[in-house]
C-alpha cells in the first residue's frame, strides 16, 4: 500500500541533535554518498530523491495534522479527550504514528523549526529544492527555520545563483559533516571530499545569507594524523567562518569500516584523554580575527561538554577550561572521564551530584584499573553505544 493512501508522511533515520524539536520532511532517502568509513547509517540502504509531487503531499498531510489538532485547541489547552478520541478514529498505524509526531511536534516542539531529511538534501536539483521550499512556506507560514544536512563536495558545486535562489524561497541553514579538514584524513575515511571543496562550498553558503553549520570529528585520524587534523580542521574552519562549529569526537564503533582501518596498520585509535588534547590544540589553532561563529560540543560523546562560545571572544576562556580539567590529579579525572561515559551530564565540578554509592563504585574502578589498555577498554564499552 503506499504511504500517501493512507494519509501518512515518511519519516527518516536521523536529523541533527539541534534539530530535535523540529518538524522532520523526509525529502530524499538515505545516503547518495553512503562510504565514510566510520558511518553505519545507510549502509544497507540505496539512496533516492523523492518526487517533488509525493513531498509536497508530505507537507499538506502535516498541515492537515497540524489543523485537526489545534481545532481541539481553546483558551490556552488542548482538549485531551478529543484528541485521543480522534487519534483512535486514524485506521493505520502510520497515521497514529504522524499525529502523533506532529502532536509532539505541537506541544514540545519547535513550532517554527523543520528539518529536511536525510543525508544530502542538497543534492536535489535547486529548481526542485526551491519548489519544496516554497511548499513548506505555504502550508506553514509560521516557521522561520528550514534547515538541511548537504555534503561538502555537493555545497561546492551548487552555483550562487542557485543559493541565492534557495535562500530566497526559505532555506535558513545547512548542517554538514565534514568531519576533518585535512585531506590525509578525509581520504583515509573515505569522506569522498576535500579542504578545498570544504573551504569553497562554505564560503558560498555564508555568502548567499544561508547559515553554515559544520561538524567535526577530533581523534578520526588516530594517533598518527592527530596533529595534522588538528591543525588543518582549525585552517578549515579559519576560511570557511562558519556559523557553527559542533564537535563529536571520535570513537571507532564495532562493526565499522574503521575496524578495517584500524587493522591495516598506521592508525591507532587515539585514547580519550588524548582526543580532548587534540581538541585544545584545534581550538588553539583557531583565529579570533577570521572566525566569528560559535563552537559547541552539544553531544554527550565529548568528554567536556561545556566546551564552546563564540569563537571570537571565548577562544581563551575554551583554552583555560580544558586545563583546567587537564590539571586534576590523575584519579579525579579518571573519575570524571568514568562517570562521563556512563551518560553523567554535567562538568567535572558536579561530581557530587551523583549516588555516594555510585561515586564509590567508580572511584574503585579508577583506582584499581592500573592497565591503560584495559582503561580504555572500559570507557570504549560506554562510548560505544551512542550514535
Ligand atoms: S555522507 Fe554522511 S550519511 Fe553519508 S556515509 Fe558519510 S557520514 Fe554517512
Amino acid at each position: 500500500m503506499e504511504t500517501n493512501e493512507v494519509n501518512a508522511f515518511k519519516i527518516g533515520p536521523i536529523r541533527p541533535p539541534s534539530e530535535a524539536n523540529s518538524l522532520l520532511l523526509r525529502v530524499t532517502e538515505n545516503c547518495p554518498w553512503n562510504k565514510c568509513k566510520f558511518c553505519m547509517l545507510y549502509k544497507k540502504n540505496d539512496f533516492h530523491t523523492r518526487p517533488v509531487v509525493e513531498v509536497k503531499k508530505d507537507i499538506d498531510c502535516m498541515a492537515d495534522y497540524r489543523d485537526r489538532i489545534l481545532r481541539h485547541f481553546e483558551s490556552g489547552t488542548y482538549d485531551m479527550e478529543s484528541i485521543n478520541a480522534e487519534y483512535r478514529t486514524l485506521a493505520y498505524d502510520e497515521e497514529k504514528f504522524c499525529y502523533q509526531m506532529v502532536f509532539r511536534w505541537l506541544t514540545e516542539g519547535d513550532r517554527q523549526a523543520i528539518f529536511l531529511q536525510d543525508a544530502n538534501t542538497m543534492v536535489l536539483r535547486p529548481d526542485w529544492l526551491a519548489e519544496i521550499l516554497r511548499h513548506i512556506r505555504l502550508r506553514f507560514p509560521e516557521i522561520q527555520r528550514i534547515t538541511s544536512y548537504g555534503r561538502a563536495n555537493t555545497l561546492a558545486k551548487i552555483a550562487p545563483d542557485d543559493y541565492a535562489m534557495l535562500r530566497e524561497a526559505g532555506l535558513n541553514r545547512i548542517h554538514s559533516g565534514y568531519e576533518s579538514g585535512s585531506d590525509k584524513v578525509l581520504q583515509l575515511i573515505a569522506k569522498g571530499t576535500t579542504q578545498e571543496e570544504q573551504i569553497i562550498g562554505g564560503r558560498k553558503v555564508r555568502e548567499a545569507g544561508i547559515q553554515l553549520s559544520i561538524y567535526f570529528m577530533p581523534g578520526v585520524g588516530g594517533r598518527e594524523l592527530s596533529e595534522d587534523n588538528a591543525v588543518e580542521t582549525a585552517k578549515v574552519i579559519n576560511e570557511a567562518n562558519p556559523d557553527f562549529v559542533r564537535l563529536r569526537t571520535f570513537v571507532l564503533r564495532t562493526g565499522s569500516l574503521m575496524e578495517e582501518v584500524r587493522n591495516n596498520g598506521g592508525w591507532t585509535e587515539a585514547a580519550d584523554m588524548e582526543k580532548l588534547l587534540e581538541i585544545r590544540n584545534m581550538i588553539a589553532h583557531i583565529d579570533p580575527q577570521k572566525a566569528h561563529g560559535k563552537i559547541t560540543s552539544d553531544h554527550i560523546i565529548n568528554l567536556l561538554q561545556e566546551v564552546g562560545g563564540d569563537m571570537d571572544t571565548d577562544i581563551p576562556w575554551m583554552l583555560d577550561y580544558i586545563d583546567s580539567f587537564l590539571a586534576l590529579p590523575e584519579l579525579e579525572k579518571r573519575k570524571y572521564q568514568l562517570a562521563r561515559r556512563m551518560g553523567f551530564p554535567l562538568d567535572w565540578k558536579q561530581l557530587w551530584r551523583l549516588k555516594e554509592s555510585d561515586l564509590a563504585r567508580i572511584e574503585d574502578t579508577a583506582k584499581n584499573t592500573a592497565d591503560e589498555r584495559d582503561w580504555e577498554a572500559k570507557l570504549h564499552m560506554f562510548l560505544d553505544r551512542y550514535i
